[in-house]
């Protein structure tokens, strides 16, 4: 069975162009329950910890450079599905390949700076939501 919850960041390209509060509607309007939010701002040393699979991608570097280069929405959702549901919402990694409507379409800049995170499986969800969130955040 698949779970229910999932863990996005409105990164910080999307927050210097003032599209958190935009990005977290249409995460609502989508169905999506806010189980915990946070505006935060990672080290590079969290930064690289959160993306540490990717540690040996060439673009590592600029990866855990570009996501501490200012503050970020972290949260939790809910909803039935939650993960494969998020990722069709967020579209492709690269803004160019993504469907019309979705929020990497309508707020991303490039594969780098594409706006938004959302995890990849049920397992990456509690993991990712558990290093931003303790139990007495999560509602
Ligand atoms: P995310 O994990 O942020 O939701 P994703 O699952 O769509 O994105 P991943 O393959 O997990 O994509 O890559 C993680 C992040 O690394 C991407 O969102 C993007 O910011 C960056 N990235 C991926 N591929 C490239 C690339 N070729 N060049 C530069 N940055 C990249
Ligand atoms: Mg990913």
């Amino acid at each position: 069975m698949s779970g229910n919850r999932t863990l996005t960041m409105v990164k910080p390209d999307a927050m210097r162009k003032n599209h958190g509060g935009a990005i977290l509607a249409k995460i609502e309007e989508a169905g999506f329950r806010l189980v915990a939010t946070k505006l935060t701002k990672l080290s590079l040393e969290k930064a690289g910890e959160f993306y540490a699979v990717h540690k040996e991608r060439p673009f590592y570097g600029e990866l855990i450079e570009f996501m501490s280069s200012g503050p970020i929405i972290a949260a939790i959702l809910e909803k039935d599905n939650a993960v494969a549901d998020f990722r069709t919402l967020i579209g492709a990694t690269n803004p160019a390949d993504a469907a019309e409507g979705t929020i990497r379409k309508l707020y991303a800049t490039s594969i780098g700076e594409n706006a938004v995170h959302g995890s990849d499986s049920d397992e990456n969800a509690k993991i990712e939501g558990d290093f931003f969130f303790s139990k007495l955040e999560q509602f």
